[in-house]
């Protein structure tokens, strides 16, 4: 069984990719701090380690343990208003941990990496849908740490003969469609879980950020793509690394942009619940528009996307998301000792 190595694999996109690693025959080894992961997400026949992938006392004896084809890098700070906050955070652990990473990788011969990236290395769009060759000036500091990370890839590959795939992400979004797997980020930030959670009864409201953005009705434009889509893309890249493929840049989205606005509708139609909104200022570090030309994916990787609608991807969130407001309604079970 081929072995990859899929460091925060406890987390949101990491788990499902860890389940689809499983089923289609690979040995998953899952690294994680479990800072924001859970372990019960990870896949029962999937291998746990927990710690830091920049240790290299921790992570080298497990390379070679396990001599993986492949490191999938998901375990990194992902907020950009955070990283607008806390930058230092964002510099540390995903540019100064991802560097060790690497250096580990290479002192123990493992040279095929594929890695998370996102469409906040462009920063403000130039032309829209944007392709993998659109200016790179990223307005936040999340963006910032990625797009130094892919610069070294590129320098890696060149002197050490390193086989990277950086895929790009646009607004992840939606949860595994059998409602096993979701987003459990603590605390919530994102849009899509945080309207449902209006939806379901958990929060009274939602804030939309901006109503004077240079877009249809004045709210900024994602690009959300499905959970599931995004592992599958991970997938083929794998496969496309493994057959000697060489480095490679990727977008993943569905190249249809939704407003914050359109979002809260369609939340609205997929729950049948009303979902009051407030109005919030800006969130510094946001770009107005952010909409992906994957072309590139589909003709190279032969990505196709299979939940591509917003609706869909907001209906396998919103069963994940009443999934969890059942267990938050459960009543407490009484320890043993209590009921002495
Ligand atoms: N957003 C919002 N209210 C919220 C959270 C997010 O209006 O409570 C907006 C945010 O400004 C952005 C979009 O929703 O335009 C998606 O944000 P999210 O944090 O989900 O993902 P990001 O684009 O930061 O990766």
């Amino acid at each position: 069984m081929p072995t990859v190595i899929i460091a925060g694999g406890a987390g949101y996109i990491g788990s499902h990719m860890v389940r689809l690693a499983q089923d289609r025959g690979y040995q998953a080894v899952v690294v994680d701090n479990l800072a924001t992961g859970h372990a019960d997400a990870v896949h029962p026949n999937a291998i746990l380690r927990v710690g830091d992938i920049g240790d290299a006392a921790f992570m080298a004896p497990l390379l070679r343990e396990f001599q993986p084809r492949c490191v999938m890098h998901f375990a990194a700070a992902s907020l950009v208003g955070e990283s607008m906050t806390d930058p230092a955070k964002y510099w540390r652990n995903n540019l100064v941990q991802t560097l060790s990473l690497l250096d580990t990788m290479r002192a123990c011969g493992v040279n095929q990496f594929i890695f998370s990236s996102t469409a906040a290395v462009y920063g403000d769009p130039q032309q829209v849908p944007m392709t993998e060759a659109h200016r790179r000036l990223p307005i936040n500091p999340y963006g910032q740490s990625k797009l130094a990370v892919e610069n070294a890839l590129a320098d890696y590959d060149q002197a050490y003969g390193l086989r990277y795939t950086t895929l790009r992400y646009f607004n992840a979004a939606g949860a595994h469609p059998d409602g096993s797997l979701g987003e459990r980020h603590e605390p919530e930030t994102h849009l899509i879980p945080l309207v449902l959670q209006v939806a379901s009864g958990r929060r009274k409201e939602i804030g939309r950020f901006g109503k004077d953005f240079d877009t249809q009705d004045g709210s900024c434009v994602r690009d959300y793509v499905h959970v599931q889509d995004l592992a599958a893309a991970h997938l083929l890249a794998l496969q496309r690394l493994e057959a000697g493929g060489a480095s490679a840049i990727y977008n993943l989205g569905n190249g249809e942009g939704h407003s914050v606005t359109e979002v809260i509708d369609a939340a609205r139609r997929v729950t049948g619940h009303g979902i009051p909104v407030r109005d919030d200022p800006r969130r510094a570090g946001d770009p107005p528009v952010l909409v992906a030309d994957a072309t590139r994916a589909r003709s190279d990787l032969g990505w196709q996307p299979q939940h591509p609608d917003i609706d869909t991807i907001i209906a396998h969130a919103w069963q994940w998301e009443q999934k969890a407001q059942r267990r938050l309604e459960a009543p407490a079970v009484a320890p043993q000792s209590a009921l002495v």
